[in-house]
């Protein structure tokens, strides 16, 4: 008596990714609906099963669909972008900018739509994804039948889909709730990385996803920077950080890992957190290597992740097995070490248990759904076969296979691929449109890198618009006669201050564009100790109106900012063709004279070695108010007994900048 079937797949090289890597030569798989029911010899279940349909494989390994563990699929929007740039000038002096600018829902359809592409003609079955406006990225990912756990990004700062955290939040739980229970897309919450979120936030993602009981996906340690940050900042590495504020109170999935200790390691396999290990772009973006091997004998599940296509640049999961097994060995000097099995395991059962989906998918086993794929393993690069070992079909697939070898792709029992055929995507309309948004893309680069300003808005940088500024700078011979005039002059001290300055200026070629000064200031106390450290950054216009009497600068376009990134970060970022640097002691005054507030700056310059200074300077809105204080500082330069009119104030900044 047989029992009936949906399809019986025959005369295939099974490869159930089961734990015990079960394998079936001749093997077959019967299918009835979106599930599996049986997975076995092929003799067995033909007799067993009377299906409405049967597909000869022609000798092909059918194994489950592979699991990326982490990406970011609109992404593919962005392949190519900006390349070999450091994590944060990538992420912040491109991505993000281009992001605010572009990201809408149309945007991150189109890409999503790309991705699925890739995804299906490379043997992917499901996928977890980190995005904005993921409600797209969940609809085009199911029109495309493929299986993902899509998560919406929270991040402390505004997103291109909400202005606040909260709002954030509050559409993150709309659409977990519109979601749930649906029957290829699993929706998930993406605090995004402990350092772009708050504690506040770590704590209400992990609320709501308890509360959905859905995965909560992240990125944690992912570089050597943040984990030193975390060490400042909060006194601990990153781990023992998120678990304080109750991140692993949820189903964890966390992208990256590569800076965890033992300890860490303990911390993660005891709280079920499951890790996406994403060797391209950990190399790719220099942050390391994840200690893999560590983790897998520990008994984590690591999943493998293609990471976004920008920092990759592409979707290729057989790419990252092979790459995953390499790393591993390659930085723990042991050859043995994740082998072609592990490393496929990883790509599929271990990956399907770090989504927290492996009670679903990662394996062909009866009573998990039909997410499997059809790999052609007779192609010259894969050829000739070895039969003494049962392990050569695993490292037949792992170290020779490429992805374009998949011919076949079902998901969830419905075929997305027959022989190379894409049954559920129309690619050339979707590379047309992609080519559309991509010239749009680099027409707004093109304009921003003509303009240092536009570049320091693009990050965030400016804060404070033109003003016009009274400024006059004289040399001295030494500074005790104007120290010794201040202290009898008939004004009004407000304060005194002592600071010891920093000062990087970068040079354009172009001089219309300004320069910029990156500041370090060091605030010194009566006893000499340093009380305070701020850091700023200035970009400084040309000189627009001509120097009064010779002596006074009047107005120069300036847009200072708070410096929040290092030094390195704005020089890779603005590309400077110069820079001069600057070290100078400055004791400045804040002084009322006249009925005005005026800066009195003595500054000894000590590198270069350029002597005594005395500034005198005041800020204003008006050009009227400006003229009026211009008259007014050269008055108050003849008290402290200081020639204005001996020299130039535009000579001086010539003189220092060498401009
Ligand atoms: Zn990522």
């Amino acid at each position: 008596m047989t029992q009936p079937a949906d399809l019986l797949l025959v005369n295939a090289i099974v490869l159930t990714m089961d734990e015990k890597l079960t394998s079936y030569e001749p093997g077959a798989v019967v299918i009835s609906g979106n599930n599996l029911i049986a997975v076995g010899p092929e003799v067995e279940l033909r007799q067993a099963y009377s299906p409405l349909e049967s597909v000869d494989c022609g000798g092909k390994v059918v194994m489950p669909g592979l699991v990326n563990a982490h990406t970011h699929v609109p992404m593919t929007m962005l392949r190519g972008l900006a390349d070999d740039l450091r994590l944060d000038v990538w992420l912040l002096g491109y991505m993000m900018p281009v992001e605010r600018e572009f990201v809408c829902p149309e945007f991150v359809r189109l890409g999503t739509q790309v991705a699925c592409v890739e995804l299906i003609r490379s043997g992917v079955t499901c996928f977890a994804d980190m995005y904005y406006f993921e409600e797209e990225v969940a609809r085009a990912t199911a029109e495309a039948g493929l299986r993902a756990v899509c998560s919406q990004t929270v991040l402390k700062f505004p997103t291109p889909d909400a202005q606040s955290y909260e709002e954030s939040l509050a559409a993150a739980r709309d659409f977990i709730q519109r979601w749930k229970g649906h029957s290829l897309i699993e929706p998930s919450i993406a605090p995004h990385s402990p350092y772009t979120c708050t504690e506040e936030i770590l704590r209400a993602t992990s609320d709501l996803a308890m509360e959905f009981d859905i995965p909560l996906h992240t990125h944690l340690a992912e570089t050597a920077i943040e984990v030193e940050n975390s060490r400042t900042q909060h006194g601990m590495p990153v781990i023992p950080y998120v678990k304080k504020h109750n991140l692993f109170g949820a189903k964890v999935l966390a992208a990256h890992c590569v800076h965890i200790d033992d300890g860490e390691i303990n911390t993660l396999y005891h709280n079920h957190v499951g890790v996406a290990h994403c060797p391209s772009s950990n190399l790719k973006l220099a942050s390391g290597a994840a200690p893999v091997s560590k983790m897998l004998e520990i008994g984590l599940n690591v999943g493998i992740g293609t990471d976004g296509p920008a920092s990759n640049n592409d979707l290729d999961m057989f790419e990252e097995v092979r790459l995953a097994a390499f790393l591993a060995k390659g930085i723990t000097g042991d050859p043995t070490t994740v082998p072609a099995q592990t490393a496929l395991s990883m790509a599929t059962r271990l990956g399907a248990n770090a989504l927290h989906l492996g009670h679903l998918i990662g394996s062909l086993e009866p009573g998990k759904r039909a997410d499997l794929i059809l790999v052609d393993i007779s192609p010259l690069h894969n050829s000739p076969r070895f039969f003494r070992d049962t392990a050569s079909r695993y490292s037949q697939l792992a170290y020779a296979t490429k992805s374009t070898d998949v011919t076949d792709v079902m998901v969830n029992g419905r075929w997305l691929m027959r022989n190379h055929q894409l049954l559920t995507v129309d690619e050339t309309v979707l590379l047309e449109q992609a080519g559309d948004y991509a010239h749009q893309i680099d027409t707004f680069l093109i304009q921003r890198e003509k303009s240092i300003l536009s570049k320091l808005i693009a990050i965030g940088g400016a804060t404070e618009g033109e003003s016009f500024e009274v400024q006059v700078k004289v040399p001295l011979p030494d500074n005790q006669s104007v120290l010794d005039a201040i202290r009898n002059a008939p004004f009004e001290i407000l304060y005194t201050r002592h600071y010891h300055e920093f000062d990087v200026y970068f040079m354009f070629s172009d001089p219309s564009q300004g320069f910029l000064r990156y500041r370090e200031d060091e605030y010194i106390d009566d006893k000499d100790q340093i009380t305070n450290v701020r850091y700023r950054l200035t970009l400084i216009g040309p000189a627009r109106e001509h120097p009064l009497e010779s002596d006074v600068l009047l107005s120069r376009s300036r847009f200072i900012a708070p410096a929040t990134h290092s030094l390195r970060f704005y020089r890779e970022y603005f590309k400077p063709n110069q820079e001069i640097s600057i070290e100078k002691h400055r004791l400045r005054w804040r002084v009322l004279f006249q009925g005005t507030e005026f800066f009195i700056n003595l500054d000894r310059v000590d590198q270069p070695a350029l002597g005594y200074f005395v500034e005198v300077k005041s800020r204003t809105w008006s050009r009227r108010d400006a003229e009026h204080k211009a008259q007014v500082s050269i008055e108050l330069l003849d008290l402290l007994g200081v020639s204005a009119r001996q020299t130039s104030a535009l000579d001086y900044a010539e003189l220092v900048v060498k401009d």
